[in-house]
């Protein structure tokens, strides 16, 4: 906009034009030829606005879908894969399985693979149920069951011979998905088990009178382990028939694995003849990283039979769902986190009890 400035060297005002409209009149005049001033907005259009030419199109090339892509690969990649899950019914299991799900490293994906298989299997229409053996509590809170401190829960089974029946509670994720909650006073209980009888089986034998009892019509029972081959973890152990152990796709993934072998081979031949490892499933898998493809590829090698070919990959979807107290299942079902877990839920249920 025009204004009054002072000449340089005088005390007299005249009226001048800022210097970016003097520069588009003296653009426009070079270019147009005209002695016609611009309309501001049609000179400032001439540096930012591509204008559709004559033809209607754009004076650029827009830019074109490319199939081709690594984009466009994974999007129709994952929409298969939502067809085919659309697509499947999971058959239920005659008998109650009870996995345990156990790593003694810590961050390898044990509450999150606990928390999403069973909603994945609770969606599909199994009654599951989630025992949080951990004192950290944090399958419960992922599963949004109340656990504050003296919250009726796993503590009181395993050492005040409370019912399991009276600690379950039913959680908000899916029909069919029950919990058991851990709360802060079960980290007192692997000292407290020390001194008591049968303290390797009380566990075992609480869960076992609850699914004797009528109407518990329970399919999967998934109990997630503390990071520790302690008495909870042993208890764990007695009460499953099956092991799944996640593996981080990373450097130590497989250090500590064969202590952990070795641990459920002698709970096996001491205290729990039925117990397997029937599953391992592969987790935070990056797929960027070449290690992460080694890391794979050596797992497969040593147990081809147990590692499920679902790998679970890295995901911020995944990491998010617990701080809004739902599985990454009910947060972004459509997510590719929420897909692998689906996927893997699928073949545990297809693959059945091994023989
Ligand atoms: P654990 O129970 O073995 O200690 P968690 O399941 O608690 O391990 O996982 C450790 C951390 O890693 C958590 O913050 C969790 O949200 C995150 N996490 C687990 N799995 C994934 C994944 N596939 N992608 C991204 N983050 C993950
Ligand atoms: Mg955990």
């Amino acid at each position: 906009m025009a204004c009054w400035t002072r000449r340089p060297g005088s005390s007299e005002l005249q009226w001048t034009e800022p210097l970016i409209t003097q520069l588009n009149a003296r653009f426009a005049a070079s270019t147009t030829q005209s002695d016609r001033p611009m309309a501001t907005t049609e000179r400032v259009t001439r540096f930012h606005v591509k204008h559709p030419d004559r033809n209607g199109t754009s004076a650029s090339p827009s830019p074109v879908f490319d199939a081709s892509t690594p984009l466009a690969r994974e999007l129709s990649d994952m929409n298969r894969r939502r067809q085919v899950l659309a697509e499947t019914t999971l058959p239920l299991p005659s008998r109650t399985r009870i996995f345990t799900i156990s790593n003694q490293k810590g961050g390898v994906g044990k509450t999150t693979t606990v928390v999403n298989l069973s909603a994945a299997l609770a969606r599909s229409g199994a009654h599951v149920l989630v025992i949080d053996l951990d004192p950290q509590g944090n399958a419960s809170t992922a599963l949004a069951v109340e656990h504050r401190e003296g919250t009726p829960s796993v503590y009181d089974v395993i050492v005040n011979d409370v019912d399991m029946a009276e600690v379950v509670q039913r959680s908000p994720e899916f029909d069919g998905l029950f919990c058991a909650p851990a709360t802060i006073d079960l980290a007192g209980a692997e000292i407290e088990l020390v001194s008591m009888v049968a303290r390797e089986q009380r566990l075992a034998r609480a869960l076992n009178e609850y699914l004797e009892d009528e109407g518990k019509d329970v399919d999967y029972v998934l109990i997630d382990c503390p990071p520790s081959l302690g008495l909870l973890t042993i208890n764990a152990f007695v009460a499953a028939s099956e092991v799944l152990i996640p593996i981080q796709c990373e450097y130590y993934a497989l250090e500590g694995l064969s202590q952990l072998l070795k641990n459920i081979q002698l709970i096996e031949k001491h205290l729990n003849p039925t117990l397997t490892v029937s599953t391992i499933l592969l987790t935070m898998f990056d797929s960027r990283t070449n290690l992460a493809h080694q890391v794979a590829d050596e797992v497969r090698e040593h147990f081809p039979k147990e590692v499920l070919d679902t790998i679970i990959p890295r995901s911020v979807r995944i990491s998010e769902a617990p701080s809004y107290g739902q599985s990454v299942i009910s947060y972004d079902v459509n997510s590719s986190g929420s897909l692998s877990y689906l996927e893997a839920a699928a073949e545990i249920a297809r693959r059945g009890v091994p023989r």
